[in-house]
């Protein structure tokens, strides 16, 4: 059974929109918003097999900037696979199929790896249906083909919010850096999944740079390859028109970009993070090699700038 969900959506909304109605550079904290999951839950192989098989397509550029217009092409919605998981804006939860099976593995991994009194996902924005850019409340410059997807951290009550976590430089105690840290290692490692070939689909992550330097001081020595590649997936800052910017708006959400689906051929990538530059000339170095381009050190150069009293 499904229960309205719209004035869950405004609350869970409303740190978001705020941030890109007014381009504030900090959203008002919204408290901790408990949510309950509704619906039964299946089996990964009984949601997955949910997924019509019918092949949907991203086309042009996630954020609507492509040669072709930003479109999505028989979009799957969330919903309709697993109304388990919450999805805060009914009319946009819209994805292409690797998007919603991304959020279908992670779900039933967080699931089994978080303790059971935590909400395993809540979505607060996919795309429209058809595509194309969202304009009212909920109005964004991506989010245009079915590739993107916004999830609230987990706090330290283990549910997930739209309040914001940080600030300044400082990533608040309500942060809960465990279940948020095998949260992000899942979408990266959840995405080789969907391709064939086993690479990561996912192209890149947005968080503050706050919880980046957080997480830095934390990982950025661990040599695992999934802790470098989340790391290096992790991005504080985007390229835009006039050069690096460093992001404002994700103290309070995290933002994902799925690279094009294998096959869809009018889809366009943006740039994503620098690939790793082996000294053998391979994308495949060690994972010692690439904790220099992790991104640990812009971070903290621009910590270093932005509060020299501090070091
Ligand atoms: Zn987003």
């Amino acid at each position: 059974m499904r229960r309205s969900l719209s004035s869950l959506a405004l609350a869970l909304f409303a740190g978001i929109n705020l941030l890109g109605a007014t381009g504030l550079s900090q959203a008002e904290p919204m408290g901790h918003t408990k949510i309950e999951h509704i619906g039964e839950r299946a089996t990964l192989k009984e949601l997955i097999a949910r997924i019509p098989d019918v092949r949907n397509q991203a086309i042009g550029m996630h954020n609507g900037r492509g040669s072709l217009p930003s479109r999505l092409v028989d979009a799957v919605r969330l919903s309709d696979i697993d109304d388990t998981i919450v999805t805060a804006v009914p009319d946009l939860d819209y994805g292409t199929d690797d998007l919603v099976k991304l959020i279908v593995y992670v779900s039933k991994k967080l699931e089994a790896e978080l303790p059971e009194h935590c909400a395993p996902l809540t979505v607060m924005r996919l795309s429209k249906r058809g595509g194309g850019e969202i304009t009212g409340p909920f109005k964004t410059g991506s989010h245009q083909n079915g590739l993107n997807a916004d999830f609230g951290f987990f706090n330290a009550e283990c549910g997930q919010d739209s309040a914001s976590h940080v600030v300044g430089w400082q990533v608040e105690p309500s942060f809960d850096v465990d279940a948020n840290w095998k949260f992000f290692t899942a979408l990266v490692s959840e995405s080789r999944k969907l391709r064939s070939d086993g690479r990561i689909a996912m192209l890149d992550m947005y968080v503050d740079k706050a919880i980046k330097w957080q997480l830095c001081q934390r990982y950025q020595y661990d040599f695992d390859p999934l802790t470098q590649d989340t790391l290096h997936l992790l991005r504080p800052r985007w390229m835009g028109r006039s050069g690096w910017i460093w992001h404002r708006f994700h103290k309070n959400h995290i933002h994902i970009t799925l690279r094009c689906p294998q096959g869809d051929h009018l889809c366009e990538n943006t740039s994503g993070p620098r690939t790793y530059r082996c000294p053998d000339g391979t994308k495949a170095c060690a994972p010692e090699v690439r904790v220099k381009e992790n991104g640990c050190k812009e971070v903290l150069h621009e910590k270093t700038m932005r509060s020299p009293t501090r070091f």
